[in-house]
């Protein structure tokens, strides 16, 4: 766990500081709420329906499509 000093984490998104309020956290990484939405379709997502890869969410479907398509040679039927 990161050592907080007081200040506002940075959203792994938009890297503005995130309150808890508006915050979300994925993968021990902090969002916002608002930021938290598919890099490709802007799909807002939640806890229940996001995918991740390193700080760059997806959801489902476009996880498959940029993420698990894209590091596997062969296609998985
Ligand atoms: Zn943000
Ligand atoms: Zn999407």
């Amino acid at each position: 766990m990161p050592l907080k000093f007081g200040g506002a984490e940075k959203c792994g998104i938009c890297q503005k500081s995130v309150y808890a309020a508006e915050r979300i956290e994925a993968g021990n990484i902090p969002f916002h709420k608002l930021c938290f939405k598919c890099r490709e379709c802007k799909m807002s997502l939640n806890l229940n329906n996001y995918a991740q890869a390193d700080s760059i969410l997806y959801c489902k479907k476009h996880y498959q499509s940029e993420v698990v398509a894209k590091n596997t040679q062969t296609p998985v039927l």
